[in-house]
């Protein structure tokens, strides 16, 4: 079937996006901007952070004319822990003036292992900050400077454990295909990692991003990628190591330990409502994606002088293209897609999106359904770029 003869979503009646019970807030600051980095963030200019803070809470009070609450608030970057002790206590009342986290809600904070101080982390113990997630990448030292991190292994070991005494919900994040890393060099970083008992991991593949120092350096011939299939076994090393340690997959990227899965995250890979702010951050709601300028000069200037500026982004999708992109973000996750329920929430069955695509991706032993459930196989979260795209624009 091609995507003409598809089966077209139609609207269903109640909105499948839901009430927002999320925030994210976009902290663009970082000391140095790493060399695969092409994330929305200004390096070396902490003396913009006030001006930025003032501008958040110029936001904040126009989008949210009334005090909200939330299930779930991420702090994101960037790296919030790079404000200091006090910028960090006003970034919390500014997003506390008017939202509050309901009593059991999660509230997320991505770190840099230097940052986290004893002050500092009194200034998020003290916000209620319940979730950390610290930016270690890997545990060689080579690595480490190869992707220009500010921080040894030793120094990640001790944020991890010094965090974990005050918060005891900590995630690690690691990247691997670093240039020249090995399989042995991966699984090393995996084992000093689950020493340390975090409560999630994180794994990405590297990525050279058009733009990057890393891009430009492996065009020039400076920095060699890391084969394809070298890169391949060490995401299935991480799919055997984590989850008999006791951390599960339970995302292509994301593993943890029952019960602390993230829960903010969670509202992406369910298509469901959030609130965002700050420079390039995306907020859905309503149904509409609107994402902000991604530059943090331009942003602050816009906010502080009230100009009434368009969003970089605004995107209104079709409910066929609502349940399109539902349906890449569900698979995702290792449970799947609850076909039923989906197709009551957007009103297309998942499996007649990817159209005549989907009988051979299960053929090729990539996505499976049982008991009403559809999801990725393990081979098919191998290739789960590929796999997704079907479900997004089938030919
Ligand atoms: S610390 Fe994180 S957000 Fe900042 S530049 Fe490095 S990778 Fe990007």
């Amino acid at each position: 079937m091609s995507r003409s003869e598809s089966p077209r979503a139609v609207e269903p009646a109640i909105a499948p996006w839901g009430p927002p019970r999320a925030a994210y807030v976009h902290v663009p600051f970082c000391r140095h901007r790493c060399g695969y980095c092409d994330f929305t963030l200004i390096a070396g200019r902490d003396d913009l952070i006030d001006r930025y803070l003032d501008a958040l809470a110029l936001e904040i009070e126009r989008e949210l004319p009334g005090p909200v609450e939330v299930d779930t608030l991420f702090f994101g970057g960037g790296t919030p822990s790079h404000l200091s002790p006090d910028q960090l206590a006003r970034l919390f009342g500014i997003v506390g003036s008017r939202i509050s986290l309901v009593p059991e809600g999660e509230c997320s904070i991505e770190a840099n292992p230097l940052d986290l101080d004893n002050e500092r982390l009194a200034a998020l113990v003290q916000a209620g900050v319940n979730r950390v997630s610290i930016g270690v990448q890997s545990f060689q030292p080579g690595e480490l400077r190869l992707l220009e991190r500010d921080h040894t292994g030793i120094e990640a070991r001790d944020a991890v454990r010094r965090v974990r005494r005050a918060i005891p919900n900590v995630g690690v994040d690691l990247i691997f295909g670093t240039p020249g890393q090995s399989l042995a060099d991966w699984s090393a970083s995996l084992e000093a990692c689950l020493a340390l008992e975090p409560a999630h991991v994180s794994t990405y593949g590297l990525t050279f991003e058009k733009g990057t120092s890393f891009w430009s350096r492996r065009e020039r011939g400076a920095l060699r990628q890391s084969p394809e299939d070298l890169e391949r076994e060490m995401y299935e090393l991480a799919m055997e190591q984590l989850p008999a340690a006791g951390v599960p997959q339970y995302e292509i990227s994301n593993f943890a330990r029952p019960g602390f899965e993230c829960r903010h995250n969670e509202t992406y890979w369910d298509a469901r409502s959030c609130w965002a702010f700050g420079p390039g951050a995306a907020s859905y709601l309503g149904g509409v994606r609107r994402q902000n300028h991604r530059s943090t000069t331009t942003w602050i200037a816009r906010t502080l002088t009230r100009e009434v500026a368009p969003p970089a982004l605004v995107e209104e999708l079709s409910p066929e293209d609502r349940a399109r992109e539902a349906a890449m973000l569900g698979l995702r996750r290792t449970r799947g897609i609850d076909s039923a329920a989906f197709e009551r929430r957007f009103g297309a069955a998942p499996r007649s999106l990817a159209g005549a695509a989907f009988e051979r991706l299960v053929s090729a032993g990539w996505l499976e359904e049982s008991s009403g459930w559809l999801r990725l196989t393990r081979e098919g979260r191998c290739v789960a770029d590929t796999v997704l795209m079907e479900f997004l624009s089938p030919l």
